[in-house]
């Protein structure tokens, strides 16, 4: 049977007609639990929530003090709730609890962003084996957790939106980053099949595929780049990392933040186990 969308933007279900129609950047009422939200893309994506009004839930690594005051300080500019879930991406059950601590804390669970990623740079055959399963820990199987935990809780509301931060290497490969081009490969197989999944109960799944954005995992890497290829930072800066990105220029979290917000929006609705390139054309090529 077929079913008129309840918000879609179009037909009798026009936007205006449908009480519960909620355009992009409205976020007010709604909860977001974001994994790895202390630092970078996920902080960033913290603010463009907390900024529309949403409550959050920050979690990720970092000194206790400094995340306390990135909190106080999200929660005071923004009005909206922030808490903080220590919860270890690699470990599952304290991945289960941040999930149900957003439901017990905020009392809802709207939003669930599966950010948290790490990277090494290592020819394979040097790779190390406990780099290897940390990273498919991190950045494939955590996304796995949260998901099995919010999926009832999005399903009893009737309503829900899992983005997964997959990346340019979850559709193209470079060299020497095995473990995290695999994990991000997965990732979107696994956006697939939850998007299939969930279809019929007004969840969507998708991933961002984010080009190179300026962040400590990036800083971190040309570093890395530089010394497992025997160049300097500025070569690798024009040479390696930007070399792939058409544009020469970094994408930017609110570039990010962009396409998330239109995910998470009603207008997203039909947006379902796709992936998004935010690449500056990388992936066209
Ligand atoms: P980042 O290093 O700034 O942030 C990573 C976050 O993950 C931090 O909050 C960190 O504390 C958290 N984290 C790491 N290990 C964790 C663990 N065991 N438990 C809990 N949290 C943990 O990096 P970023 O660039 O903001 O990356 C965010 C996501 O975007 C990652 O999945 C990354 O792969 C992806 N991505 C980044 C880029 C880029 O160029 N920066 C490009 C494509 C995709």
């Amino acid at each position: 049977m077929f079913q008129r969308s309840k918000s879609s933007n179009g037909g009798a279900a026009a936007h205006g007609e449908t009480p519960e129609f909620r355009d992009i950047g409205d976020l007010k009422g709604q909860v977001a639990v974001i994994s790895g939200s202390t630092s970078g893309i996920g902080l960033a994506l913290a603010r463009a929530v907390a900024a529309r009004g949403g409550d959050v839930v920050l979690n990720g690594l970092g000194d206790p003090a400094e995340i306390e005051r990135t909190r106080a300080e999200l929660e005071a500019s923004s009005g909206a709730r922030i808490r903080y879930h220590g919860a270890d991406m690699t470990r599952g059950e304290e991945i289960a609890d941040m999930v149900a601590f957003a439901k017990h804390e905020l009392g809802r669970l709207d939003i669930l962003v599966n950010n948290a990623g790490i990277q090494h740079v290592e020819a394979v055959e040097k790779f190390p084996t406990d780099k290897w399963e940390q990273i498919i820990a991190i950045n494939l199987s955590s996304a796995f957790y949260a998901t099995r935990a919010a999926i009832p809780i999005m399903k009893a509301q009737g309503r829900g939106r899992i983005i997964n931060m997959a990346s340019a290497h979850g559709l193209v490969a470079s060299p020497f980053k095995s473990a995290y081009v695999a994990a991000k490969h997965g990732v979107i197989g696994f956006t697939k099949t939850v998007a299939l999944e969930v279809a019929r109960d007004n969840i969507t799944c998708n991933a961002i595929c984010p080009g190179f954005v300026e962040t400590p995992i990036v800083e971190k890497q040309i570093a890395d780049q530089a010394r497992t290829r025997g160049l300097t930072k500025e070569q690798v800066l024009t040479d390696v990392i930007l070399a792939a990105q058409p544009t020469k220029q970094f994408v930017t979290t609110d570039q990010l933040a962009g396409i998330f917000l239109y995910l998470v929006s009603d207008l997203g609705a039909s947006a379902n186990g796709a992936s998004f390139s935010i690449d500056g054309g990388w992936t066209a090529q």
